[in-house]
């Protein structure tokens, strides 16, 4: 059997081993040779891992390479192309034909190699957030990248995380996953350790977990039975080809632009070629100029051009450590309107340090900063390091010793040294708490020791503590509930308050309160402790046996300071007209004081801040306003988060909502953008984001919505600079038909301005870097059109010099005595100089040409190199000459033509400088 999984891991063909499910777990423990109590050991580890490779899903086959070139040429402009080839083939003119089919070779290969870059930027960003997986190795616990996971490895499972594998489960407690990815079914299932028969469908082995699908609940420890390729998500991969498409509803409504002006293109050429025919004009010339009139006005570059700039888009945010997930998110990012942000290492740094601590009968300063072990308790108001240290232990303050034991033995945190730097492995609050312990000389592995724990209700959001059972607890007793959280919480589950001598006394909530009222006020963020001894016969530790009986030994209050950053970043969202809310799971008064600290706007018309359970009371039709007003929300449940942007979204408002907790899934969804956290965040909330935020930064949000306003000025610039080109040939050939003059352009050399001018020149306008102005500005208005009527009219003005100007210079030279070769290429140079200086202008939608740094995009100076060397060549070079019947023209001609495209763009200075777009 083993033998058979390695085979199949391997690549080598044989039907995938997946009765796993069928056999007990010690027959999996034998067949993949491995250890459920020590894991694999370190040189299975890397047996396996050159035996079976990486844990990723194969890349795709070359066959989609050539399926996609193919693809390529499914493409109306093409088919024409083909058409006018073949049709200028029979008539003789195999030159001409040969530069067509030349052209749409070199066409369909730009193409396609513009798509496999914008495919593979795309591709890169995957890994930029990397999955991570628990397991245990040889006795230890490590977190290790998924892709080194072997088949075999113990893989550890929580809420929160993303199935690294396919597992057969050994272990669990409450487990329920998400297989939504796989299965379609979107309710979370429950797992179980069974023996399940042959024949059992994927959807219902529940002592299996599979790859890609998500814990919701519990915990659960499996074995690796298959990795990468061999995985259920493998196999479904390879069913669909894996098609990473790089589409939006922006580009697909250009392309369905696109397709209907080339179809009102073409029905026009058609046409123009039957009303010449029938005006008794030479059929194969009027033939050609049909042609000519299709390949000029369709405007072919535009869906390429636009997702090459969505691709630019993407990679400049990921350079700013925002990765994008999801593609259509560039777009919405322009228009957010409103960001509700968490706080903790969002607007803070996610550094803690207990500073402060309290018990029902003293309070204490803590000094020493960082996770290192350096720092001392001394009562408070004494100045640390000053005033005499305090040994919980031998004080008369028990309280004091019950909470620093509760915050460092309730607790799932590391310290490790790391060179010569104290490091926080796991949660930073946890973290802090255990340095705090260790500061008060609490002995907490010793605890442990002789303590075992037995039991954990884990920390969830929604919970808001974390509760440990330990035992053998003290003489006659059955066992220790240690608990850490949020004070609300906790004071709700406590009856009593430690006194110093170590007894219940009632407590006096009051009091407690305007501690910790004392406490946040000053940005720090408190976390109450108890405990309670549980009798023998109390069974597990679940919520039920807690409420009201437990006893509050003190409050731990930690320093977060605020992201340096962070009020810059407020402010600059403020500017640009996009409002700034914290959502926070903290304390109110810790809320208010860190949203005081980076700028958040707390007083207005409505209240400084609202709670959950405030939220809760305001009635449906109300909330609306009241969310509109507030710009802090806390201890603020993800359900609630749902409710919130719900409101924001009534009020037309585009909304970015952060979030981090398995839970929080149903809000990145439901937000118009989903933002979640790349170091902090579970891999479910990853998984339902549109961007993960590698540093977990808010500024990051800010720099992504600038870089999605970017996107667009970007693609209206491109747009507005391609558009006057299509429209211009496409009239100067309409008015040489309609007057049944000469064709002052040739189809081949409308294709060579079309395909050098397209991507010597446009393409640059995607590289351009952010107007000065554009934070602010107010937020785009997602239904807003990417063309004002101002640009439109601008296009049409642009269009109609570049036909007047062709024209004017074509029967000018003829007149002059040029002949038609001379003066064509007169005509094509004309056509696009003004192009390459209308390029300067496009530069930005508001500001003159002038004022735009020529160096600030270095590729469009690159590209004006480039294109004037090809127009040289094409003017001067014999073999350019022959190919697309042109010839060498003299420098007055040049001057004509220089003259032509600077008038041309005065115009455009003017029209620019007296009628404004607006954003
Ligand atoms: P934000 O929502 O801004 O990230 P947060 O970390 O305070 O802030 P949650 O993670 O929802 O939000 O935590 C809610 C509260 O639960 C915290 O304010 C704290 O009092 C308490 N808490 C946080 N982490 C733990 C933990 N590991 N164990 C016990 N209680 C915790």
């Amino acid at each position: 059997m083993e033998r058979a999984r390695q085979a199949n891991s391997a690549g080598r063909k044989a039907a995938p081993v997946s009765d796993h499910h069928t056999l007990p777990v010690h027959e999996v423990v034998l067949l993949l040779e491995t250890d459920i109590t020590k894991g694999l050991g370190p040189g299975q580890v890397s047996r396996r891992r050159s035996q079976f490779g990486a844990n990723m899903l194969p890349r795709s086959k070359r066959g989609g390479m050539w399926r996609k070139l193919l693809r390529q040429f499914n493409n109306p402009l093409v088919y024409v192309l083909l058409a006018a080839a073949a049709v200028t083939g029979v008539l003789g003119e195999y030159l001409d034909s040969g530069v067509i089919l030349a052209v749409v070779l070199v066409n369909t290969l730009i193409g396609f190699v513009q798509e496999t870059r914008a495919e593979a930027a795309l591709d890169a960003l995957h890994s930029l957030v990397r999955t991570a997986a628990v397991v245990l190795r040889d006795g230890q616990r490590q977190e290790i990248p998924s892709e080194d996971l072997v088949p075999g490895d113990l893989v550890l499972l929580e809420a929160g995380d993303k199935v690294p594998a396919d597992l057969r489960l050994v272990r669990l407690s409450g487990l329920r996953v998400d297989e939504s990815a796989l299965t379609g079914e979107s309710e979370a299932v429950s797992k179980d350790e069974v023996v399940l028969p042959v024949g059992t469908p994927v959807a219902d082995r529940r002592n299996m977990v599979y790859s890609g699908t998500l814990v919701t609940a519990g915990t659960g420890e499996g074995i690796v039975v298959a990795i990468g390729g061999e995985t259920e998500l493998g196999e479904i991969h390879r069913l669909m080809g894996a098609v990473q498409t790089v589409a939006t509803p922006l580009t697909r409504k250009l392309a369905r632009f696109s397709s209907t002006l080339t179809v009102a293109i073409l029905a026009l050429a058609a046409l123009a070629f039957a009303a010449g025919v029938v005006r008794g004009q030479q059929p194969a010339e009027t033939f050609t100029a049909a042609v000519a009139l299709a390949v000029g006005a369709i405007p072919e570059g535009l869906p390429a051009a636009v997702t090459v700039t969505l691709a630019i888009g993407v990679r400049r945010m990921a350079r700013r450590r925002a990765v994008v997930r999801r593609l259509p998110v560039v777009e919405t990012l322009g228009s957010t309107t409103v960001i509700c942000s968490d706080k903790t290492g969002t607007f803070t740094e996610n550094q803690m340090t207990v500073r402060a601590l309290w018990t029902p009968s003293a309070s204490y300063d803590v000094s020493g900063s960082g996770y290192g072990p350096a720092g001392r308790i001394s009562a408070a108001g004494k100045g640390a390091p000053e005033g005499a240290a305090v040994e919980p232990e031998s004080t008369q303050d028990a309280a004091l010793y019950w909470s620093l034991l509760a915050g460092g033995a309730c607790n799932d945190a590391k310290i490790v040294l790391d060179g010569q730097l104290w490091q926080a492995q796991g949660d930073p609050t946890e973290a802090a708490m255990l340095v705090v312990a260790g500061k008060g000389g609490i002995d907490v592995a010793e605890f442990l020791a002789a303590n075992p724990r037995r039991g954990t209700l884990p920390f969830t959001s929604e919970r808001q503590y974390m509760a440990t059972l330990h035992s053998p607890a003290l003489p006659g007793q059955g066992g220790t509930v240690l608990v850490k959280g949020a004070v609300e919480r906790v004071l709700e589950l406590c009856g009593t308050q430690l006194d110093p001598s170590g007894r219940p006394a009632p407590i006096r909530r009051q009091e407690v309160l305007e501690a910790v009222h004392g406490l946040t006020r000053t940005g720090l963020r408190v976390l109450a402790t108890a405990m309670m001894h549980l009798p023998k016969d109390a069974g597990p530790l679940a919520e039920e046996v807690l409420e009201g009986r437990l006893t509050l030994t003190g409050l731990q209050a930690m320093l977060d300071p605020p992201r340096n950053a962070a009020a810059a970043s407020v402010r600059a969202c403020h500017d640009a007209g996009v409002g700034v809310k914290m959502i926070t799971g903290d304390h109110v008064g810790t809320a208010l004081s860190i949203a005081d600290a980076v700028g958040l706007r707390t007083s207005g018309e409505g209240s400084r801040a609202l709670t959950g359970s405030l939220l809760d009371a305001i009635p449906e039709h109300q909330l609306p306003d009241a969310v509109e007003q507030t710009n802090v929300f806390a201890r603020v449940s993800p359900e609630q988060k749902l409710r919130l942007i719900g409101a924001l979204q009534s009020r037309g408002h585009v909304v970015a909502m952060t979030g981090d907790g398995v839970n929080d899934a149903p809000a990145l969804r439901q937000a118009d953008v989903g933002v979640s956290m790349g170091r902090s965040g579970t891999e479910a909330a990853k998984e339902a984001a549109d961007i993960v935020l590698t540093d977990d930064d808010f500024a990051t949000i800010e720099a992504a919505v600038e870089e999605g306003r970017n996107v667009f000025d970007n693609l209206t610039k491109f747009i507005v600079w391609t558009l006057p080109t299509n429209m211009g040939e496409g009239l100067v050939i309409l008015v040489a038909i309609l007057i049944g003059g000469t064709l002052p352009i040739l189809p081949t050399q409308i294709l060579w301005i079309n395909m050098t001018t397209a991507v010597a020149l446009g393409l640059m306008l995607a590289f351009e870097p952010k107007e000065p102005g554009i934070m602010s500005r107010p937020p785009r208005k997602p239904d807003r059109p990417l063309l004002t009527w101002v640009l439109t009219v601008r296009i049409i003005l642009v269009s109609v010099l570049l036909v007047a100007g062709t024209w004017w210079i074509f029967e000018l030279e003829l007149a002059g005595g040029a002949s038609l070769a001379e003066a064509r290429t007169a005509a094509v140079n004309l056509f696009v100089a003004v192009e390459l200086f209308y390029l300067f202008s496009c530069r930005s939608l508001t500001r003159p040409a002038w004022r735009v740094g020529v160096f600030a995009n270095p590729w469009i100076v690159l590209g004006v190199v480039l294109q004037m060397a090809g127009q040289l060549a094409i003017t001067y070079s014999p073999l350019m000459n022959g190919l697309f019947h042109t010839a060498p023209i003299n420098p007055e001609t040049w001057l004509r033509i220089l003259g032509i495209a600077l008038l041309a763009s005065l115009v455009v200075a003017v029209d620019k400088r007296f009628r404004r777009t607006g954003f």
